[in-house]
């Protein structure tokens, strides 16, 4: 059993304060629905809790059972149990998604043709021909092409906790069913623990979140069961909105 924590959490860049005040615990096998306007904080969240420099927290914790995540770098957190996949994907020209799989199999558990053998299952089950695994990471491939990608490494880097920023962005109607599918099984089968932000009900229908936070303003104003995200669906975000002194502001503008 694992357990992200998230206390009070507040994040800056240089610049501008973007997280106010986060609470939220994920556990193994829970699937919590991160829903909310665009420019809420949602990605920032995710870069926060992966310790993507440029972000400062300034308040509140992060800790993975009970381990300080904050003064740790991504590759610590990664090798801890923490996993993201990015909103917008980045491209790495000159190494190979082959070679990740090769050198994460290489670990002294179990077999290392057994395990290879794995990960062209899970390729091919997620549809992502051999031809990708041996350009670049994510080059020249289209969003729901890298999408899928991320997917696989997901599946067989078999991390505790996944944040999931818009993995349903760029994915055609068979890959979001195929992807969603495939994590909802290793939230039941391997007790992943998984936070995923989305603006769709669609992606939620097969990956069946427990609880579903709105995100506003950086921080979550309220929280619910999968009806909360139906709710969103038909009503959108104007009810949790706070309210628009900066429309009126920029009224003067025109
Ligand atoms: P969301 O994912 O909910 O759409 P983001 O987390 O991407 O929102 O962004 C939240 C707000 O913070 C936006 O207004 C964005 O412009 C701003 N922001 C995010 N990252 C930075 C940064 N590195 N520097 C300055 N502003 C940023
Ligand atoms: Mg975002």
């Amino acid at each position: 059993m694992t357990e992200l924590q998230i206390k009070d959490l507040h994040a800056r860049t240089p610049t501008t304060q973007i997280l106010n005040g986060v609470n939220l615990n994920v556990r193994s096998g829970e699937v919590h629905a991160l829903m909310g306007p665009n420019g809420s904080g949602k990605s920032t969240l995710s870069h926060v809790l992966m310790g993507r420099p440029g972000y400062s927290v300034t308040q509140g914790e992060i800790t993975l059972d009970g381990v300080d995540l904050t003064g740790l770098q991504t590759w610590e957190r990664a090798q801890l149990g923490l996993f993201l996949v990015l909103q917008y994907p980045v491209e790495i020209e000159g190494v190979p998604a082959s070679s990740i799989f090769e050198t994460s199999l290489l670990s002294p558990e179990g077999d290392f043709e057994e395990n290879l053998h794995h990960v062209r299952q899970e390729a091919e089950y997620l549809g992502i021909p051999t031809g990708h695994l041996l350009r670049g990471v994510n080059l020249d491939m289209s969003g729901g092409e890298k999408k899928r990608l991320e997917t696989l490494q997901l599946v067989t880097l078999k991390p505790s906790i996944a944040i999931l920023d818009e993995l349903d962005s760029g994915l055609d109607i068979d890959g979001l069913r195929v992807v969603s599918n495939r994590i909802e099984r290793l939230t039941k089968e391997d007790g992943l623990g998984v936070l995923v932000i989305t603006h769709y009900n669609r992606l939620l229908e097969e990956l069946k979140p427990d609880q579903v936070h709105v995100f506003v303003e950086g921080r979550i104003v309220v929280s619910g069961d999968s009806s909360l995200a139906d709710e969103l669906e038909s009503d959108g975000y104007e009810k949790w909105m706070p309210s628009t002194e900066t429309s009126v502001a920029l009224g003067g503008l025109s």
